[in-house]
């Protein structure tokens, strides 16, 4: 099998794929046949949480060997509970929780893979020179990248956070994180322009000679490396195994899936899931007031020129999501050149009109909603008055989007919610929505937060109190590149 960039430019085996992390032409690295090649996706529906995650990840880059090991080496004894992802009745719908993991956040399921995939796929094409892993986070990949990657041999992580634009649990994560190979920077700037530095980064060091000498190798964290995407086409089988198992559904009926959605990896991988034949119906793309995908959907347009604004959902606080260049490929027939043309536009003037045609086959698959921090807000508070369950402001912007979803679908097939992140990473603005008040630090919020509710704070979030802060540099957003070079010198050995 082979990847092929979203642009045209370049093609990968899938180990140098995962080790590249974004093609050289600017694309995304994608398998255009995916789904044409047999997957026994039924079989994979018996499987426990573990077996559909090595089923998965051997069909998708069946170029990297051992997968069994890896797959139980990046997850035995890490994860709350043997399923992964837990699957919760609330009310009338299910909620996925996929933050069982060491982080609290949905991006462990696949960051706790990554880095086994990295080292795998280094050891069997004989790279010798260092790694290095280049990352832009919104607040919830940059710890769980960190997590995965701190200490690995032979790779070293780079984390770039926007100043300001996280929140304080988050940020504790991060500057906290020990490691011998570990950066942590913040950025004045917002997360697009965290992202942006990091794929001109890419552009920029992988021609620098003295890096070269050295064998140094770049690589990338974030959902445009297929070795994260992956891994998160998991949950979907989970949580549809799951409600096989309840006798909620027979196999064959379709789920619908609601996303709260950023950079468009997590609900892009829902999608790639259904192309492998797992009855996913719909998928509901959920976003908050950086409401570009929402418009995006309804009118065609692609528009980035608009006021940025910092919500309560800050990982979703996004406006050019990249996965979406993915979709757009796959829709388009694997139209490179249309492609090109799009992301063209897009970085020169801003926006892009994808053609009605395709958009009328996105929207046969795809529904999207977006709201507020005041409605996110009361939507917290409802469910926990109503149904007894504490979601993150993430989750309930996925909550919301599914009740609009469902006054207006004519269709009855379970509705499963993503829930991404632990109430506990954002206990300020969870405490404000449940009638609480959001005294002192965020430590202080967090106990008043299990007070008032009874639910039990993630200990690795718990432990953070009593860690130092290790990483206090600063920089602008056009200092990334010469950042990351001289701190790779400093480095060198
Ligand atoms: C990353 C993240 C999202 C968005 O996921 P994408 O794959 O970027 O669309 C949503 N919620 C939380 C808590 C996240 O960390």
């Amino acid at each position: 099998m082979v990847y092929i960039s979203t642009r045209g430019g370049s093609s990968a085996g899938a180990a140098e794929a995962v080790l590249r992390g974004i093609a050289a032409d600017g694309g995304l690295f994608v398998d255009p046949s995916l789904g044409q090649e047999r997957f026994d996706w039924q079989r994979c529906l018996t499987q426990d949480a573990l077996g559909i995650q090595t089923m998965l990840l051997k069909h998708l880059l069946p170029d990297i060997g051992g997968m069994d090991k890896l797959v139980r080496r990046a997850y035995d004894g890490k994860f709350e509970t043997a399923d992964l992802t837990p699957l919760v009745r609330v009310g009338d719908d299910y909620v996925l929780e996929l933050f069982r993991g060491p982080t609290a956040a949905f991006k462990d399921v696949a960051l706790s893979m990554l880095p086994q995939l990295v080292t795998a796929a280094r050891a069997q094409r004989g790279e010798e020179g260092e790694c290095v892993v280049l990352t832009a986070t919104s607040g919830d990949t940059g710890k769980a990248a960190l997590e995965g990657f701190h200490d690995v041999a032979g790779t070293r992580i780079f984390v770039f956070f926007p100043h300001g634009g996280v929140s304080a649990i988050q940020r504790a994560q991060m500057v906290t994180q020990e490691g011998k190979n570990v950066t942590v920077c913040a950025v004045r700037g917002n997360f697009d322009d965290c992202q942006t530095g990091v794929k001109q980064a890419f552009a920029a060091l992988a021609g620098d000679g003295e890096l070269c000498r050295r064998g140094v190798s770049l690589s990338s964290a974030n959902s445009i490396n297929i070795g994260r995407l992956a891994p998160q086409l998991g949950y979907y089988f989970i949580a549809y195994a799951g409600l096989l198992r309840e006798g909620r559904i027979t196999l064959g009926d379709p789920v619908d899936f609601v996303v709260p959605t950023g950079n468009f990896g997590d609900i892009l991988a829902g999608w790639m899931a259904k192309r492998l034949g797992l009855p996913v119906g719909r998928l509901v793309c959920a976003s908050n007031a950086n409401r570009v995908l929402t418009d995006f959907f309804a009118t065609g347009v692609y528009d980035r020129r608009r006021d940025f604004y910092r919500t309560d959902s800050p990982s979703m606080d996004i406006l050019v999501s990249s996965n979406l260049e993915r979709l757009l490929f796959y829709v388009s027939g694997g139209d490179c050149a249309l492609v090109r043309a799009c992301m063209e536009q897009l970085s020169r003037e801003g926006f892009y009109r994808f053609p009605e045609e395709l958009m009328a086959k996105l929207r046969e698959e795809f529904s999207a909603f977006c709201c507020t921090d005041a409605e996110g807000a009361e939507t917290i508070g409802a469910l926990w008055r109503g149904e007894g369950y504490l979601c993150d402001p993430h989750t309930a912007v996925a909550v919301r989007a599914a009740q609009a979803y469902r006054r207006g679908r004519t269709g009855s097939a379970p509705i499963v919610i993503l829930s991404t992140a632990s109430p506990y990473k954002f206990p300020a603005a969870v405490l404000g929505a449940i009638g609480g008040s959001a005294e002192g630090d965020e430590y202080a919020q967090m106990d008043a937060l299990a007070s008032l509710t009874g639910v039990p704070v993630p200990h690795s979030l718990a432990a953070l109190r009593e860690k130092a802060v290790l990483h206090r540099d600063v920089i602008g957003i056009g200092d990334m590149i010469p950042y990351i070079k001289t701190k790779l010198s400093e480095g060198k050995t």
